[in-house]
């Protein structure tokens, strides 16, 4: 059976990213990933502005300045934020200016207006500047025609408001992903359905649809397949020319009626992943159909489900949206608040809360039953513990690796 990190790196090695382009508006860019290298021909700032409030001078005029022998400079106009200058410089003349103020010609350096005494028509400078202080020059932050935001890059606050600047008003973005959901089982039914004896509701379809929403791919909601052959074939088979991948959950163990690697190989997709070693989550079929599209059959059990979507999915829906260098894995040290167990024979995952105290990250295990079918103490989880093969008791108080979710 097949390690959690051999897995992850199949995975990886199998994703062929999204190219198809699409061009969206700044105001819904949020949290898309840029198709194309983002330029613009205006340089940043656009021409040399003011740092602070104060007085624009000729560095020369105030060098030698001091509190007991203040240079006086003549103010020959007030240059308001928004507003051109209409004067230029001459020695011994200041213009007053403000916060994001053009600088008139002949001017090079900033006085601080902490720095100055306002005497009607001239400004007495108390301290000696540095030369070029507080200018923020045309072209010092970025130079016209270079890349500005990298293609793959996703768009959140910082990058919007770079756009924004750029006047970027339409923007080319990777295509969402669409992702076909199924949930197959006998046993299910919808929430909307009246509970019946022996019945199970599908909630996978619900999770697995708002961690996709959460990371960027566009849910299709496929419903409930019964654990019949053919009408998962017939399902399957639509599924795969609708979407760029399929996420089924159920039907993958070794039960007679557990339908999905022969309808796999049915419709002639190849099997690359069976099983990880890893609990939650151990049954695992990874297949893939022609050159791009993935097939995802995961375990039915709530928890197992959830657990294969943060432990694999999240950074495999990253690269097939394009994004480039997706942040690591976050797997942080910290120490245990509780003894965990495990069996020793799979990579083990135990659900819970991290805090930090003191700088130091401290695992504490959510309550209740740490069984794969129970979904009730999953709620407000914000990590795993994580308990290597042949470990089967990590002691509390002592280092475990610890997954952040949130
Ligand atoms: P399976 O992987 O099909 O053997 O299912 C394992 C367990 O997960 C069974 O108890 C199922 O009833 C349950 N299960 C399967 N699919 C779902 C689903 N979509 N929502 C909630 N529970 C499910
Ligand atoms: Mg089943």
């Amino acid at each position: 059976m097949l390690n959690v990190n051999e897995v992850e790196q199949i995975i990886s090695d199998l994703i062929k990213p999204i190219k198809d382009i699409e061009l969206v508006s700044l105001s819904s860019v949020d949290n898309r990933v840029l198709a194309q290298d983002i330029t613009s021909d205006l340089d940043f700032p656009y021409w040399d502005n003011s740092a602070m409030d104060g007085y624009a001078v000729k560095y020369s005029d105030v060098a030698l300045t001091s509190e007991k022998n203040p240079v006086i400079l003549k103010v020959i106009e007030e240059i308001k934020t928004g507003y051109s200058p209409q004067k230029k410089l001459k020695m011994g003349e200041s213009a007053r200016i403000f916060t994001g103020g053009m600088l008139p010609q002949g001017a090079d350096t900033i006085v601080i207006q902490e720095n100055t005494l306002r005497q009607g028509d001239n400004v007495l400078i108390t301290h000696p500047p540095l030369k070029g202080e507080f200018v923020r020059h045309k072209g010092s932050f970025y130079q016209a025609g270079k890349c500005l935001i990298p293609a793959g890059s996703r768009i959140n606050a910082p990058e919007v408001a770079i756009l924004a600047t750029a006047q970027c008003l339409d923007i080319p973005v990777v295509r969402s992903p669409r992702i076909a959901i199924i949930s197959t089982g006998d046993e299910l039914i919808s929430p909307q359905d009246t509970l019946k004896t022996g019945k199970i509701i599908d909630s996978n379809q619900y999770l697995i649809a708002s961690f996709l929403k959460q990371n960027g791919a566009i849910p299709l909601p496929w419903g409930i397949i019964p654990d019949e052959l053919d009408a998962l074939e017939t399902e399957v088979k639509k599924a795969l020319a609708e979407a760029d991948w399929i996420i089924s959950t159920g039907g993958v163990s070794v039960g007679e009626y557990d339908y999905v690697d022969k309808v796999i190989e049915k419709l002639g997709g190849e099997i690359k992943v069976k099983n990880v070693r890893m609990k939650p989550g151990k049954p695992l079929t990874i297949a893939t159909f022609g050159e791009n599209k993935l097939y995802f059959g995961i375990p039915g059990n709530p928890v197992s489900t959830m657990v294969t979507c943060w432990r694999f999915l999240k950074s495999a829906i990253a690269k097939l949206s394009g994004e480039i260098n997706p942040s690591s894995l976050p797997i942080v040290k910290g120490i245990t608040c509780n003894h965990l167990r495990s069996q020793g024979t799979r990579e083990t995952y135990l659900w819970g809360y991290t805090n930090l105290v003191d700088g130091y990250y401290q695992f504490t295990m959510a309550e209740g039953s740490h069984n794969s079918g129970n979904l009730i103490n999953l709620q407000g989880v914000n990590s795993l513990a994580i308990i290597p093969v042949g470990v089967n008791l990590i002691e509390m108080g002592d280092d475990v690796s610890i997954f952040l979710i949130k």
